[in-house]
């Protein structure tokens, strides 16, 4: 299935903003990446940035649909949206926070029967299981046994 990736600098020009340098290296170092919270981004930035210009242009990609926000623990992590990247799931762990993302055909149709049932044009969903990882399980009935 090849699917039309829009461009970046496309969706600024056509929003009225301008391309630059900072928006462009905000934009690269989301791609193909898993989710992560500002903190990792901020980190990947490398002092390039400042930690305002970095929630600007994140609270920017957000309006113009350019990326998500997942909640994870107590915060959220920001990745691409369905546009940029090939749509999926996701797995969050409680515990840890890490999230995976995941296919998972079967949504899909289900979405869609559900939202025709309900009389509901849907154009999109997020689907977020929370739970723990097999890590976080094996910690926990480890020191359950202790
Ligand atoms: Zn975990
Ligand atoms: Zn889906």
């Amino acid at each position: 299935m090849s699917t039309h990736k829009p461009d970046i600098k496309e969706i600024l020009r056509q929003s009225g903003n301008s391309i630059t340098k900072p928006r462009l290296l905000i934009f690269d170092l989301l791609v193909g990446q898993e989710p992560m919270t500002m903190y990792q981004l901020y980190d990947k930035t490398k002092n390039q940035l400042d930690r305002a210009s970095i929630y600007r242009i994140v609270d920017l990609f957000e309006k113009l649909g350019v990326i998500q926000r997942i909640s994870s623990g107590w915060g959220y992590k920001i990745e691409l949206s369905d546009k940029f990247a090939e749509h999926h799931h996701h797995l969050t762990c409680l515990s840890c926070h890490r999230v995976t993302p995941i296919a998972g055909e079967e949504m899909e149709a289900f979405v869609t029967s559900l939202s025709k049932q309900h009389s509901f044009r849907a154009i999109g969903h997020q689907v977020e299981i929370q739970g723990y990882c097999n890590d976080c399980e094996a910690t926990a009935s480890s020191s359950v046994r202790v």
